[in-house]
């Protein structure tokens, strides 16, 4: 090659003749660039090698040191990204690479974090569909169908007193794959407590005229400790007034588990009190003398469950498996002062009315070691309450313990009795209808705060109430 190009100077350059041609400037400058380039060339190559370009979707990533270690790479992105699920995540991304060489002494490889930022990754997950809308997905279709079995098996303790004979879903429930990040992929643990919370909706309630606490809780289907608690800082104690917003957290679940079965239950057989009369014991005093003990029963009722609550029942037997036995009070000969004037008769009850639409604070019977003679309905001071039944106001004033309380008589031996009031609205002698009202609720007299106490009574002795309302 040499040899030739030296030949064609010598055909075409006539000063080539001269014995020192090789003396000619252009011949110096031609060779050195020769040698130049041969010199170049070789270092060239010594110092660099061949590598890949890495492109994802058209976009070159970074550099490779062959197509097998990019390949490595990427594998190693999808398995990091579904590591935590227990899954090789995959990708749509096109991938290719593409030839490159690259200086050995400044070759820096694409690292993991670089791809991961590019590549975009699914997993083929199984998602839990509620009406035909993918709404929870776990990291498998077969864990998403274990998770819907469990969950209605939660609700659902199948025993020797408890026959399950079907359950199933409320809502089109389902189980589908999908294609998803897997940041969108929950375990079954967060899947389970999502769907035990329910679908948690926050609402403004503006507060109506003689709205309560009680009330709103009401209104709303919730328990005042729920309508509480999504307002911080208030207690039953804390004013409402008109017009003020309040906040109300609204659950609504996201499946309802429907159970139908039998069930066998023991249920307690309260004993009844019931009173005698004992001339050896003084007016007003009383005695135990006999103590009352509850009984027992087997009631088996099938029953439709909706999630973790019956919302149906059919009592299909009951037995009694032990009787209650009841107690016996002495009584010294006189009645009580406040019903001396009331009627006496057969004591027959028919369609006493709630005096105050709340709920009973207390009940009746022995608490804590004394007789509790009525029921508590909780309410605040003010409220109105009415009378139960029409009758006759045979005491209203102050009475003792009672504090301000008014004595109905119906007539038959039947009395009722509200205490504690913070104003009488009747006066003796007044006939009174059913439901007028006739009293404020208050926390006059033995009080620990404002309540209605509510006395039934039977030729002056007190019977439970709830057996007659
Ligand atoms: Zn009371």
């Amino acid at each position: 090659m040499k040899k030739f190009s030296l030949s064609l100077f010598l055909k075409n350059k006539p000063w080539l003749h001269s014995k020192e041609w090789w003396k000619s400037p252009k011949v110096i400058v031609g060779t050195l660039t020769v040698f130049l380039f041969l010199g170049s060339g070789g270092y060239y190559l010594a110092s660099s090698s061949s590598a890949a370009y890495l492109v994802i979707n058209g976009e070159q990533v970074g550099i490779v040191v062959n197509e097998k270690s990019g390949q490595d790479l990427i594998q190693s992105v999808l398995e990091e990204k579904g590591a935590s699920l227990g899954v090789i995540a995959k990708t749509h991304d096109k991938i290719v690479f593409e030839p490159a060489r690259i200086n050995k002494d400044e070759f820096q490889p694409v690292t993991e974090e670089e791809i991961q930022a590019k590549l975009s990754t699914y997993i083929e997950a199984g998602a839990i569909t509620i009406a035909d809308q993918p709404t929870f997905v776990l990291p498998t279709l077969e864990e998403a169908q274990k998770l819907l079995q469990s969950y209605q098996d939660s609700f659902n303790k199948p025993s020797d007193s408890n026959q399950i004979t079907e359950v199933s879903f409320e809502e089109n429930v389902g189980t589908q794959i999908v294609e998803v990040s897997p940041d969108k992929v929950l375990t079954p643990e967060q899947v389970l407590e999502k769907l035990k919370q329910g679908n948690i909706q926050k609402i403004e309630y503006t507060v109506q005229s003689n709205d309560s606490w009680w009330l709103i809780a009401r209104k709303n289907n919730m328990l005042t400790m729920e309508v509480l608690a999504a307002n911080p800082g208030t207690t039953l104690d804390t004013k409402i007034k008109l017009g003020q917003k309040i906040n109300l957290e609204k659950v609504t679940p996201y499946l309802t588990v429907v159970s139908t079965g039998t069930r066998t239950d023991q249920e307690t057989l309260p004993f009844d009190v019931v009173s005698k009369t004992d001339s050896s014991l003084s007016s007003g005093q009383t005695k135990i003398a006999q103590a009352g003990s509850d009984g027992q029963k087997d009631v088996t009722y099938t029953y439709v469950q909706k999630n973790d609550k019956i919302v149906s029942k059919s009592i299909v037997d009951e037995k009694v498996t032990k009787e209650p036995v009841d107690q016996v009070v002495a009584k010294g000969p006189q009645k009580t002062v406040y019903v001396a004037s009331a009627s006496r008769g057969s004591g027959r009850v028919s369609g006493l009315g709630w005096p105050l639409n709340s709920h009973i604070n207390s009940y009746y019977g022995y608490r804590s070691g004394s007789m509790h003679t009525g029921i508590d309905l909780a309410g605040h001071l003010g409220d109105p309450f009415v009378a139960a039944a029409s009758g006759k106001v045979v005491s209203a004033g102050w009475g003792g313990s009672y504090g301000n309380m008014i004595v109905i008589d119906h007539g038959n031996g039947v009395s009722t009795r509200y205490a504690h009031s913070s104003k009488l609205l009747v006066s003796v002698g007044e006939s009174v209808t059913k439901g007028q009202t006739i009293g404020l609720v208050g926390s006059t007299g033995n009080s620990t705060g404002p309540h209605l106490h509510f006395e039934v009574m039977i030729n002056g002795d007190t019977v439970n109430p709830l057996n007659n309302l």
